[in-house]
């Protein structure tokens, strides 16, 4: 059996261990220490100065501690794109408060400005304002920044922005990570780059990231005696895994380019199967490219397409499935139009790891290739 080809696969530059050791030599082996500040900056710098950056322990917990900032409590209501990942929506229970899911558009397969708008109305019309807006940029496809604000904006509720996906993605110029009124990444092992678990909150307001922090680390007081008015988490990043976001951080801009040329590489080497189809930028958005995503004519092309991949040795995996779909959600408040569910059943991630190599390319590109001669 040829060697397994997967989804999207740690990519080390090398300099990981230096920082790694260096924590260990200095006794550094703790939840804090000179590689988490080191990192933060470095996340800093590569996004944008005046942003305010908190590493912790995952994305989750910094979903989860960026609605706690935004005052989202019990019996609360909070929108969610439903074409995401569940990580995006869990958190919003864990404060007991209440999803309210909204679909897609075609564009960039995000949350739709139109039915986004219809649930805010329509939430206002039942007595229930939304605490706040969870957008995510899917696949690394900046979702329609503008649009989106702008409806946040007029009805003034905050966005978190879910930027787990798209480290190393712009809209209108700027780094995704710096929309929302706090922002997200990951750096799970199949992100574009990875700590092996772990994640960044992002804000504005400096306040917001102290308090993160603060909250984080059990909400302890700045007391000689351990004293708390709060209950908190331990949701901080460890100073041995920020070692190896140190290092990361030097192949990002690398890594994005190599997942921009699988991109390229399979648009090219399926331009003339009229049933693929691919998603596309527009003129203000520019994606890491962090999974290629390709579109069938069906669900069984899809899953023709899926399992001789299988065959292969090869991981491929059907878009993510919606989350109003899920059985864990599907009783809360939705907003949908197709779109999403569509998304589900025709589309396919292909494997885009920054660390595949031409032949390993050739390989997926083959067995598709004589699959799609067959169906
Ligand atoms: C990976 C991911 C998260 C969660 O990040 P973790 O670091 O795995 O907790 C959240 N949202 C999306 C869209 C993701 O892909």
């Amino acid at each position: 059996m040829a060697e397994k080809i997967w989804l999207s696969s740690p990519h080390m530059s090398g300099k990981e261990q230096h920082y790694i050791r260096e924590a260990f030599d200095t006794n550094w082996v703790a939840p804090l220490g000179p590689n988490v500040n080191e990192f933060e900056s470095s996340i800093q710098s590569y996004l944008r100065e005046d942003c305010h950056v908190a590493a912790l322990s995952s994305g989750t917990a910094a979903i989860h501690l960026g609605l706690i900032l935004m005052g989202v409590g019990n019996g609360d209501e909070v929108i969610c794109q439903s074409k995401t990942f569940s990580a995006s929506a869990n958190p919003i229970i864990y404060q007991g408060a209440i999803p309210v899911f909204v679909d897609s558009e075609k564009d960039t397969w995000n949350i739709d400005p139109e039915q986004l708008e219809i649930a805010i109305k329509d939430r206002i019309s039942k007595g229930k304002k939304p605490k706040a807006i969870i957008s995510v940029h899917l696949y690394g496809m900046p979702y329609k920044v503008d649009e989106i604000h702008d409806i946040a904006q007029k009805y003034d509720i905050p966005i978190l922005e879910d930027s787990a996906e798209a480290f190393g993605s712009t809209y209108n110029g700027k780094k995704c990570g710096t929309f929302g009124d706090i922002s997200i990444l990951s750096f799970n092992g199949n992100k574009i780059i990875t700590t092996s678990g772990g994640g960044a909150l992002i804000a504005k307001n400096k306040e917001y990231r102290d308090k993160a922090i603060y909250l984080a680390t059990q909400a302890r007081e700045n007391a000689i005696e351990y004293h708390h008015t709060e209950i908190g988490y331990n949701y901080r990043m460890s100073n041995i895994v920020a070692g190896i976001g140190r290092g990361q951080m030097t192949i990002l801009d690398e890594h994005v380019k190599a997942r921009r040329s699988n991109f390229e590489f399979y648009q090219e080497e399926f331009k003339n199967f009229d049933s693929i189809s691919f998603l596309n930028e527009d003129n203000k958005s520019y994606s890491n490219r962090w999974l290629t995503t390709i579109l069938t004519a069906s669900f069984e092309e899809r899953e023709a397409i899926r399992l001789a991949l299988q065959n292969e040795n090869i991981e491929s995996r059907p878009l993510w499935k919606p989350m109003h779909m899920q059985p864990v959600f599907n009783k809360y408040p939705k907003y949908t139009n197709g779109v999403s569910e569509d998304l589900f059943n025709r589309g396919l991630c292909l494997p885009s790891g920054s660390n595949l190599s031409a032949e390993d390319l050739k390989r997926v590109s083959d067995a598709l290739k004589k699959c799609m001669i067959h169906v």
